[in-house]
């Protein structure tokens, strides 16, 4: 590649975007165009600011998660047809293409939230992957962003805390955009990775918050007023419904969290002593 000379400084980064594409989105066609453009143009962006830059897209909706960037079926880079660098064109082309196989033709769904913990999975592991086939097990400058559209409803919670603790200890930090309403489930995923939490009002604004908030690397973030976080909603949620609890009971063998009380822990098979009303011990009589 005829970059110019890359030191040691300027590695590069490789951000893996996790791309919500829940069928809620195509409720509004016009919005749905507005947000892949957007998502697109942004990937864009990031590889064309530095030639050290790499990528990687995958999206999730509420059945699967899988690759849509790179495709290793599209191994080589098309010539330049219209002016424009050849690899944006290829990336633009590999997205249209894979999201066209991942889209349903039904648009009948019961699960109002998307395989994103399943995605981020994927993105946990080709981060390694990268990292070990870089040779020398070296540390890849590396973060995970995550776009997400559809609602939560915390079905996945263990799954989600497990990744954000596999996060913090790869020291990977995973931003979180989210369209629409709070998700109290990936607030606290930015906390515990040290990643960015920021939520968007509308499609409209996306582009915006992309390019404002998540486009810069951890080093210029720490010199930028970035929006403040703000009180991070660190509810659990019950393992028996999976819904956020304030208050609840939880396992004293493997912290499992039920809102009622159980007799029987379902995580670790753990019996619990039935509740018994406290009893004052009998008096004893005094015998002379
Ligand atoms: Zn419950
Ligand atoms: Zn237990």
């Amino acid at each position: 590649m005829a970059s110019t000379s890359a030191s040691d400084s300027e590695e590069g980064c490789l951000l893996v975007i996790i791309l919500d594409v829940h069928p809620c989105l195509a409720s509004n066609e016009g919005e749905a165009e507005v947000y892949l453009n957007t998502v697109t143009a942004f990937a864009n962006l990031h590889l064309a600011s530095s030639g050290a830059n790499r990528l990687a897209i995958i999206a999730a909706n509420h059945a699967q998660s899988c690759y849509l960037y790179p495709d290793q079926s599209h191994e080589e880079v098309e010539r330049q047809i219209d002016g424009r660098l050849e690899l944006l064109s290829h990336v633009d082309k590999i997205l249209h293409e894979n999201l066209k196989k991942m889209m349903v033709t039904t648009t009948i769904f019961t699960q109002s939230e998307s395989l994103i913990v399943g995605a981020l999975g994927r993105a946990l592991t080709y981060v390694r992957r990268i990292e070990s086939e870089d040779g020398l097990n070296k540390k890849i400058n590396a973060r995970i962003l995550v776009i997400k559209v559809s609602t939560d409803a915390g079905g996945q919670y263990l799954n989600y805390v497990n990744m954000y603790l596999t996060a913090q200890k790869m020291r990977l930090p995973v931003d979180m955009c989210v369209i629409g309403s709070d998700c109290g489930l990936l607030q606290q995923g930015a906390d515990i990775t040290g990643g960015l939490y920021y939520k968007v009002n509308s499609v409209d604004k996306l582009m915006q918050s992309l390019m404002m908030i998540f486009m810069p690397n951890l080093d210029s973030r720490r010199r930028l007023a970035l929006p403040p976080s703000g009180s991070v909603d660190y509810r659990a949620a019950c393992f028996c419904h999976r819904s956020l609890v304030d208050m609840a009971h939880v396992c004293s063998n493997c912290l499992s969290v039920y809102c009622k009380a159980v007799p029987l822990c379902s995580t670790c098979n753990a019996l619990f002593g039935m509740e018994m009303p406290i009893r004052k011990p009998p008096k004893k009589k005094k015998n002379d």
